[in-house]
């Protein structure tokens, strides 16, 4: 467990929180008006491994050598060019901060961070972080790297086995109690697919009918049309039998505290899920409605609320979905840079 101390005069500014994998899309706006959840998990933290804030390049002054080092492989708006380590954990786990008053802008209904760290630290008055809860933003605070030092409070949190993930089977419900998918089902599905479409080799890929098949199959065939030669993909994982025929793509989870997909024999291409999500696909089942006849039996009360069902169809999130596309280095090929650079108009 670490606590993130004050540079400036060791005032313990967090809760004890422990490191998990960042989310790629902790920076992405969802949605138009609408309010988010908190991105992290409370107790814990991430570090963005990239650059962030002023001074922004057009990806038109960036040698695309200087991108690939830094993990860009194709061309993104901008890049910033400042300081890499950003640290995001909940709002709630901040202590010892304090709002600037002059900093509180926002776009709409919150703060939004425009104007640099809008929080200080409460005993010396330094800057030390950015917390953001404007509508369409992940509700986070982001500490400053340089203004923050991290000190070690305690032994980490051991590391959850695969086998102990799917006995306890912790999902995510893909769709809120008023229809509309979960934010992060949306912005997961989106970024999953991101890797489906580099591992099809520009191939249509099929998916079994089922879960699976409702969070992608839509996505799939705006994407890569159906045609020869289709590539088969199937979930896998803990918990699962081994699929059968083997299928030649292989949607995995991701370990929730490591970041590491669930191991793939070589020549398969795996596909990363957050473990959550995935967990839902591999053993959430709803009870098909049938329609029926006759009479509730005598004590049967059927007072309990239907499982919400979605009102649309998943949509890809195509911020989160260009954004890892950008990221991996298949996208240097030219099949792939085709779909990267055709944007979003090829989703309905
Ligand atoms: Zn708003
Ligand atoms: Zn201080």
């Amino acid at each position: 467990m670490d606590a993130f101390t004050c540079v400036r005069c060791d005032a313990v500014l967090t809760a004890p929180v422990s490191r998990v994998p960042y989310p790629a899309y902790a920076r992405h706006t969802y949605g138009n008006g609408r309010s988010l959840p908190v991105l992290m998990e409370s107790g814990t933290y991430a570090v963005d491994p990239e650059p962030f804030g002023p001074p922004w390049r057009q990806w038109s002054e960036i040698d695309p050598a200087e991108a690939e080092a830094r993990g860009v492989f194709a061309p993104v708006h901008a890049l910033s060019f400042g300081m890499p380590g950003s640290i995001v954990m909940a709002p709630g786990d901040a202590h010892g901060t304090v709002l600037i008053p002059e900093r509180t802008e926002g776009f709409c209904c919150g703060l939004d961070g425009r104007d640099g760290p809008n929080l200080a630290c409460a005993r010396c008055g330094q800057e030390v972080a950015t917390r953001v809860d404007d509508c369409s933003l992940w509700q986070a605070t982001w500490l400053e790297p340089s203004a923050v030092r991290r000190v070690a409070t305690g032994p980490d949190r051991s590391i959850t086995t695969w086998q102990t993930l799917a006995e306890e089977r912790h999902s995510t419900p893909p769709v809120e109690e008023n229809g509309s998918w979960s934010p992060r089902w949306e912005v997961e599905v989106s970024i999953a697919l991101a890797h489906l479409v580099a591992a099809s080799g520009g191939s249509h890929v099929t998916v079994p009918d089922g879960p699976l098949a409702e969070s992608f199959r839509r996505s799939i065939e705006d994407v890569l049309p159906p045609g020869p030669n289709a590539k088969h993909a199937a979930l896998a994982g803990p918990g699962l039998p081994a699929p059968d025929p083997a299928p030649d793509i292989l949607v995995v989870p991701r370990h929730p505290q490591t970041g590491e997909p669930w191991p793939t024999p070589p020549g398969v291409g795996a596909v990363p899920l957050a473990a959550d999500v995935w967990m839902h696909l591999a053993f959430h089942r709803e009870h098909p409605l049938l329609p029926a006849t006759g009479r509730l039996p005598a004590g049967v009360a059927r007072d309990e609320p239907l499982s919400p069902w979605p009102w649309r169809p998943l949509y890809v999130v195509t911020q989160a979905f260009f954004h890892t596309l950008a990221r991996l280095p298949a996208v240097r090929q030219p099949w792939l840079r085709a779909i990267h650079d055709g944007g979003s108009a090829q989703f309905r």
